[in-house]
């Protein structure tokens, strides 16, 4: 069995895989080593990855991306809007609310959730991967942005279940880049010496995120974050591109804006010009042939003229650099290195803007593309047992504070609040909330300070099944609210304390309790996993119930029977009815596009003997000696006859039919292939009949 790492980018994925020897990046069926994160549809199949990408301009309404902005949200989110504007292909609003992606796919209208989308795009990873290592892939990581919310996790976990894939981990980009960096260092100060200190800038294709991260021998622990969600290449693009629609308008009087397709070919030219100014501040070309109503379009651009034109995103960049300082709390004296990855960070302004803020040239001692999948798998193989890494130890942190309320009881106990879970947390962790209730009743978490999400609400938990003990008063409860190893808050259980008489077998089930709760902790993730009792929400003596200390002294004469008590959660996602249907529906697209891929093969097979027999017959080097010219001219006439019927009746046939044709003629075309093998044996045989005399 493998376990692989998944950076899942916006604009290009990356898998990784943990192998005795070490990390290894698969390479895609174009023997790429990024996958881009499109999909798209046709009347007969998917197109995944890189082919989907290649055809999107000749197929722009039904080619998808830009996905991971997507996933979790809402249609009329004020971001997903701003998100819509650059994406060409159809979004419509759905019931509750919800993303629908039109598309046309086997000659018939059909919509997609996002999710559902990424799914497709997980499929193609995971495709990828297994026929890389010739195993069955199940097991894996994948990566998130660090500023993802508790929503937009929980889809993409939607999206990997409906791949059929086992997610170990949502691992944050930001920690998989720090393991990746930590890992392999030799020299990290030991154990309880003074922690190394090194921020991280991730420039990539459609966000920043910079982070702040302390190494000790074999332990990581992160600071502190900051993110600019909406700053990535992408917006480099746009404003160029903004700036030469400008241009055009003037000078050759059309307007890239209102044609799709040309626009969309602009930003593919300005990307390029993009890329080579990092390395190039002389002035470069940029010229686009047939661009719109039939005119070519010349012009160029200097890295100075980008600078201008992009400084108030360098701005924000700069705002974003010292955010991290800050919340980091460090002296510059204090950090060790400045180290740089993602696609864009390679932009010389962002680097001096780095240097201006840290005061260090950046460092490139990782591989920029490749670090968030490498983490991905290292981590992947520290969780699982299929195989054995070095134990390195992952203190991650909460992003957004997380406060927990709660609704008053009918007996007295109040209303209340408390921040669960503050900025900059470690996670993951568990916390204990004590609780007096006689009736059930609910919990919900909310996130208490910024976020990049319109709507602040975590979910709702109702704790069911509490009824008042034999004398009526309120039963004590206990609610475990935690933030898992994903980084998704959830209320993972809640308890019902039983005052009870003292007898052996309750012993053993106030045992088992506890245990149930030890073996909730991840086997192999021994520092990284917490736990802590909060202080009792409601104040002692405010009910009926007895104080905590009472409690202690009841023990002596009697045992608390704790029972575990059903919770009803209302939190966003699919649930197991859908995640079972969009499965279904997956595994039936996977099984149909088999289908035509066999098709396909099978008449290129075809249609490729067509050819090489017509080749080779033509020519009396090959074939053309070993067959009678009658034969020839007939055997021609019935090839160029099956070329025609290849592009008319034949186009789109099934693959028996392909097979059967194939097999027709290779009956015609073999014997003459063997007349001409065993023409070759003869002088051996000659020969060698020579030398045994
Ligand atoms: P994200 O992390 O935002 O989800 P991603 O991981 O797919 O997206 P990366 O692969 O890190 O993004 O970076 C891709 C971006 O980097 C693209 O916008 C690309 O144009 C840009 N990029 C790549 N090389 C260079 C370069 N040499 N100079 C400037 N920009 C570059
Ligand atoms: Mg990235």
């Amino acid at each position: 069995m493998s376990v692989i790492g998944i950076d899942l980018g916006n604009e290009s994925c990356y898998v990784a895989v943990a192998k005795a020897g070490g990390i290894e990046t698969i390479a895609n069926d174009y023997s790429l080593r990024a996958t881009p994160s499109f999909i798209a549809f046709s009347d007969k199949n998917r197109i995944l990855g890189v082919a989907a990408k290649n055809q999107q301009i000749t197929n722009m309404k039904n080619t998808v991306y830009g996905l991971k902005r997507l996933i979790g949200r809402k249609y009329r989110d004020p971001h997903v809007q701003r998100e819509l504007q650059m994406l060409p292909f159809n979004v419509i609003e759905v019931a509750q609310g919800n993303i629908g992606i039109k598309v046309n796919y086997l000659n018939e209208e059909h919509i997609f959730s996002p999710e559902q989308c990424l799914a497709m795009l997980l499929t193609k990873l995971k495709d990828i991967s297994s026929t890389a290592l010739q195993t069955p892939i199940n097991d894996c990581v994948i990566s998130v942005p660090s500023y993802f919310t508790n929503n937009e996790r929980k889809a993409l976990m939607d999206s990997a279940a409906i791949a059929g894939l086992n997610v170990l981990r949502l691992f944050n980009e930001t920690t998989a880049t720090a393991l990746s960096y930590g890992i392999y260092k030799q020299d990290l100060p030991g154990p309880d010496d003074k922690s190394r200190n090194v921020v991280f800038v991730d420039c990539g294709h459609s966000s920043l995120q910079v982070f702040a991260c302390a190494f000790n021998k074999d332990k990581l622990r992160m600071i502190a974050t900051a993110s600019d969600p909406y700053l990535g290449g992408r917006d480099f693009d746009l404003a160029l591109a903004d700036h030469f629609c400008k241009e055009f308008q003037t000078k050759y009087h059309i307007d890239a804006k209102s044609n799709a397709r040309a626009f969309s070919r602009l930003l593919g030219e300005v990307e390029k010009v993009k890329k080579q100014m990092s390395a190039n501040s002389t002035s470069l070309p940029l010229n686009i042939e047939c661009f719109m109503d039939d005119k070519d379009v010349h012009s160029s651009i200097k890295r100075t003229d980008m600078e201008q034109l992009c400084a108030p995103l360098f701005q924000r960049v700069e705002t974003t650099l010292k955010q991290c300082l800050d919340a980091s709390g460090l002296k510059l004296d204090e950090i060790y290195s400045v180290e740089i990855v993602g696609g864009s960070s390679r932009i010389p302004a962002i680097k001096q803007l780095i240097e201006k803020v840290f005061k260090k040239v950046p460092s490139t001692t990782l591989n920029q593309d490749e670090a968030v999948s490498r983490g991905c798998a290292l981590q992947c193989a520290m969780l699982s047992p299929a195989v054995r890494v070095r134990e390195f130890g992952v203190k991650d942190v909460q992003n957004y504070a997380v406060s927990v309320s709660w609704d008053a009881s009918t007996d007295g106990e109040a209303a209340g609040e408390v921040e669960a879970f503050p900025v900059n947390h470690q996670v993951p962790y568990s916390k204990m909330l004590t609780f007096y209730r006689q009736e059930p009743f609910s919990i919900k978490a909310m996130y208490s300070g910024n976020v990049p999400y319109p709507d602040k609400n975590i979910g709702t938990w109702i704790v069911k099944d509490i009824r008042p003990n034999a004398e009526g008063k309120p039963q004590k409860v206990k609610v475990k609210v935690r933030i898992n190893l994903h980084g998704i808050m959830t209320v993972s259980s809640a308890s019902l304390f039983e005052a009870k008489e003292s007898s052996e077998a309750e012993n053993e089930e106030t045992q088992k309790v506890q245990q149930q709760e030890e073996q909730e902790k991840p086997t192999n993730q021994n520092s990284t996993d917490q736990q802590n009792d909060v202080d009792a929400p409601m104040a002692d003596g405010v009910n009926n119930a007895a104080p905590e200390d009472g409690d202690k002294d009841k023990k002596k004469k009697q045992v608390l029977k704790s029972i575990e008590l059903p919770i009803e959660s209302l939190t966003a996602g699919f649930s197991q009815v859908e995640i079972n249907q969009y499965t279904e529906q997956e595994f039936k697209m996977i099984a149909a596009d088999r289908q035509e891929k066999e098709r396909a093969d099978a008449r290129n097979a075809f249609e490729e003997y067509v050819y090489e027999l017509r080749g080779k017959i033509s020519s009396d080097d090959e074939l053309g000696a070993f067959i009678l010219e009658n034969d020839r001219s007939a055997l021609m006439q019935q090839l160029d006859d099956m070329e025609n019927w290849l592009y008319e009746d034949g186009a789109e046939c099934n693959r028996q039919v392909y097979q059967d044709k194939l097999a027709e003629l290779k009956s015609k075309g073999e014997p003459i292939q063997t007349r001409k093998v065993e023409f070759e044996l003869r002088p051996h045989v000659i020969e060698d009949f020579a030398k045994s005399l």
